[in-house]
């Protein structure tokens, strides 16, 4: 099994093995018998780096040399070897072969802060309100932890917050100690180790937390950096709450007050002042939409009332063939609403252009057509679709230029009392 470098020391960033086995296919890996790079395990992201052959580095001082295996991926394998995933197929490499390794340091530090930041915020959460964590994630971007807990409340999140950041301004000491499970008893870790190996590494987190860990960490709280709480939300278990730190919160806050200033200036406000800048405009639109609503209810009436008074009744129905230009679907509804209500004699083919090219056909109760069948039928020959009932329907369709003749072949359907 390969000797796993980083398990004591953390900020080795730099180290030389031999190459133990090699994998080909269609993910070129190798497995090497000692190595600083961190497989995927424990929430906590893989590193990615270089692999160079000992003898072709020492040729090349070019540090972008070709002969560098840039390492993509690190993972651990079911018999637990740690398999380094390589961008390229090896070349000229064979079991036995010295190589450097060389790992990505800003990817690794940002990991490091993240990691060492979920040990110390998993601690206060507990030191304050007794919630421990159940899991831990790690992406990209942020990272979570899930409390298990049947409530939390922002004032929790808070003072868990300062807690946090206190313990990282006092640039308390983060050792890595090794115990065996005995000696681990008396000591009080934070969680139960996970069942495995006899020995356990512990992270201490000086006069504040212990707890058994694989991971890579600080060794100086100071070294975290600030520590940003950010979206709760409930889960299954209880709660999940995503945090930031170090070089990511101070990121995460750039991006909110970009984001703010940004939201402030289509309110010509200052960025504190936008909660209440959007609400009055909320409340606005709101207030400007009822009003539009009763315009248009009004608006079709009176148009459905001067339409009647235009229309002669032939064979004891009133005929209402209508194109509008910016009326949409609802006014087309609306406006056939009120002409089969004021009148038990309409049957009204009405159109519209745009927004959307829309019919409503529609008549009054006990009028013998079919509206749907018509419709059907004309929207039909306009390439469109549509249904409804017998006495309201409505289709869309996209050939707006066939739209006058397609209207008339309904209306003459109706004339001839189809
Ligand atoms: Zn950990």
């Amino acid at each position: 099994m390969a000797d796993r470098l980083y398990y004591r020391d953390s900020f080795l960033y730099n180290f030389d093995a031999e190459v133990r086995s090699i994998m080909e296919g269609p993910r070129p890996a190798l497995v090497l018998d000692r190595t600083a790079f961190y497989p995927a395990s424990g929430g906590q992201l893989y590193d990615i780096g270089w692999i160079e052959p000992v003898e072709s580095r020492s040729k090349s001082l070019d540090p972008s040399s070709k002969t560098k295996l840039r390492v993509l991926e690190v993972a651990e394998a079911e018999n637990g070897e740690v398999v380094h995933y390589l961008e390229a197929p090896v070349k000229d490499l064979v079991a036995g072969t010295h190589v450097h390794g060389e790992i990505d340091v800003a990817r690794r530090r940002g990991h490091m802060r993240q990691h060492s930041a979920q040990h110390v915020l998993s601690a206060a959460f507990v030191r304050l309100f007794n919630m421990p964590t159940v899991s831990f994630h790690m992406a990209d971007a942020y990272c979570s932890i899930d409390l298990d807990t049947s409530s939390l409340s922002t004032e929790q999140v808070e003072a868990a917050e300062r807690t946090a950041n206190d313990i990282v301004l006092e640039n308390r000491s983060v050792d890595i100690r090794f115990v065996t499970r005995e000696e681990a008893v008396p000591l009080g870790l934070r969680k139960p180790p996970a069942a495995g190996r006899d020995e356990l590494r512990l992270i201490d987190i000086h006069d504040f937390d212990l707890t058994a860990c694989g991971g890579t960490h600080v060794n100086q709280t100071g070294q975290i950096g600030a520590i940003l709480l950010r979206k709760t939300e409930k889960v299954r278990q209880g709660y999940r709450v995503e945090f930031v730190a170090g070089e990511r919160a101070l990121a995460a806050a750039r991006c909110d007050f970009v984001t703010l200033t940004e939201t402030a200036s289509l309110f010509s406000a200052g960025i504190y002042d936008v909660p209440r800048q959007a609400r009055k405009a909320l409340d606005e639109i709101k207030s400007l939409l009822k009003q539009y609503e009763q315009t248009q209810e009004e608006l079709a009436a009176a148009q459905a009332a001067a339409f009647l008074a235009e229309s002669p009744e032939t064979d004891g129905h009133k005929l209402i063939v209508q194109t509008f230009s910016n009326r949409d679907l609802n006014f087309l509804k609306l406006l056939a609403q009120k002409l089969t209500r004021q009148s038990t004699q309409v049957i009204a083919l009405l159109a519209t252009g745009s927004p959307q090219p829309v019919l409503v056909f529609a008549q009054s109760n006990g009028q013998p057509h079919d509206m749907r069948n018509l419709l059907k039928e004309t929207v039909a020959r306009l390439g469109g679709r549509g249904g409804g009932t017998k006495d309201l329907a409505q289709g869309g369709f996209a050939d707006v230029a066939g739209l006058a003749a397609a209207l008339e072949f309904a209306a003459e359907k109706v004339r001839q009392g189809d």
